[in-house]
């Protein structure tokens, strides 16, 4: 695999701006990580306002040409971009491990679920339709969807490809074009999704992938979200860097969509399998060592099988394999960074000194590197606890016990967040009472692996809003005309 990554240059240490691999103006660079093992696997651009600057004329100038193409030809590009990067998969899923420290079959799935959205998108654009109103006979009002213009998108390091994929193949597929941030920590896979990108055919400027460092960020932040030229931002990240953004766009009135954080409860009733339900469990909370905005969070069970849940989940915990994501049989790689890590270890600490259980875990495994947690699990969870009331992006399993129906909607609704929501429960009546008053965008009743491509992402509160995929996902990205024609 790294052969064919280097053959084909997979790992890029340019920016594509314009069809071209460029430097930042000032030549600056930025040394990418593997969380693994602090080696350095590259270095890109550390590109200021100036050079943002130039990829957002460089989109806006491509937009003129990429909205007036026929939908399908649109369709035919992008699904050579689609199976290009299915053929390229493993490498992809080689450099998000790396960059990112998943482990691998994750990776792969995260490839396959983010090309799903380029497939899915270029597909749905083909059934955009406008309306005709009924009028009387000397006029006809007409409905068009037309594309936006250009969209900037920033984008996290949990899931740094299928964000991107999400995001920009919506945009891309109505007739958008895109100036992409990745994250710092992971912009290597972005990269490499642009040259294959090239390699397929798409013109020149209808992607533009810029990185930056941490340094750079809000800088080059404000310069995409204030520039005339930009007609909306997407961004996936913390609810305080989308504040910041939000406001930004407000000057200049841009579309937005906001993915931010979740603060997720995952609820087990008596009347549930407890084993379906623990399947769900580790699957909600661990994926990615439980850095995703739909991780469960906070865990309600029900007293009546609060016992058999716990003991269970300690075992399963207890069998998780950790260490180097590119190692066979990992399911646990290491945490992004050290800020990262002394944040999770802080809230362990916190709910310890107020009076939390720690069953299982909660220790930084040294040995295995710098960045390795042990998952844990934490019964007597309280609303004054930093697990409780934060998202913690990290593979702890914080337990609370309620007893009523009612108890359980106040606890779960009790957070600023609304994104993801799970109950696990047998009672037809109960499921439909309880995901009625859940305030979430998303509820997952006796399932985890609930976001497919063609249902709509996306939260309530200070989770965002806007959705991606499903066919409401490239409605996102256009705007609605109404023309009359009259005197006819
Ligand atoms: P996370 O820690 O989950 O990556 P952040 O919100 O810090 O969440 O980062 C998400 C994305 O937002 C990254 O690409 C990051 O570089 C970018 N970012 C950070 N600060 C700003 C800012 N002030 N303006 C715009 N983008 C920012």
């Amino acid at each position: 695999i790294y052969i064919i990554t280097r053959k084909l240059n997979l790992i890029r240490d340019k920016n594509y701006i314009n069809g071209e691999w460029v430097s930042a103006g000032s030549s600056q660079q930025f040394d990418v990580y593997n969380p693994a093992d602090g080696s350095v696997i590259g270095k890109v651009p550390d590109v200021d306002a100036k050079d943002a600057k130039k990829a957002v004329a460089a989109a806006a100038r491509a937009f003129e040409t990429w909205k007036e193409i026929v939908p399908k030809k649109r369709t035919k590009l992008l699904k050579k971009w689609f199976s290009l990067l299915n053929k390229y998969k493993k490498e992809m899923a080689n450099i998000l491990t790396r960059e990112s420290g998943k482990p691998l079959p994750e990776s792969i799935g995260e490839v396959i679920y983010g090309n799903s959205y380029l497939e899915w998108f270029s597909e749905q654009i083909l059934h955009i339709r406008g309306e005709i109103i009924p009028s009387d006979s000397t006029r006809k009002l007409l409905i068009e969807h037309h594309p936006i213009g250009v969209v900037v998108i920033i984008t996290p390091w949990n899931f740094p490809y299928s964000m991107i994929a999400r995001k920009m193949s919506a945009a891309l597929a109505v007739g958008c074009t895109c100036v992409i941030k990745p994250s710092e920590e992971t912009p290597l896979v972005a990269l490499a999704m642009a040259k294959i990108a090239q390699k397929s055919g798409i013109p020149k400027g209808v992607i533009n992938i810029i990185t930056c460092s941490k340094r750079n960020a809000p800088s080059v932040g404000n310069l995409l979200c204030t520039s005339p030229l930009v007609s909306g931002v997407s961004f996936t990240g913390s609810t305080q860097v989308g504040k910041i953004i939000y406001k930004q766009c407000s000057k200049g009135v841009k579309r937005l969509a906001l993915e931010l954080g979740g603060n997720a409860p995952f609820i087990v009733f008596n009347s549930a399998d407890v084993n379906s339900a623990i399947d769900g469990a580790m699957e909600a909370k661990f994926r990615n060592c439980g850095q995703t905005c739909v991780a469960a969070n906070r865990f309600l069970i029900q007293d009546g099988v609060f016992e058999e849940f716990v003991c269970k989940m300690v075992k399963e915990v207890e069998r998780l394999k950790i260490g180097n994501g590119l190692n066979e049989g990992v399911n646990i790689g290491p945490l992004i960074n050290e800020a990262h890590l002394k944040k999770v270890t802080e809230l362990m600490e916190d709910a310890r000194c107020k009076g939390a259980k720690l069953l299982t875990g909660g220790k930084q495994l040294e040995k295995l590197g710098k960045l390795f947690f042990q998952p844990a699990v934490v019964t007597g969870v309280k609303n004054n606890m930093r697990l409780y009331t934060e998202e913690i992006f990290g593979p702890i399993v914080g337990v609370i016990k309620f007893e009523t129906e009612e108890d359980c909607v106040r606890i779960s609704n009790g957070t600023n967040y609304g994104l993801a929501s799970y109950l696990f429960s047998k009672d037809v009546q109960q499921i439909f009472r309880v995901a009625r008053k859940l305030e979430a965008g998303m509820v997952g009743v006796n399932e985890c692996r609930a976001f497919p491509v063609e249902t709509p992402f996306g939260g309530i509160k200070e989770s965002g809003f806007g959705r991606e995929g499903s066919h409401h996902g490239v409605l996102e990205y256009t705007y609605i005309k109404y023309t009359c024609l009259g005197d006819l």
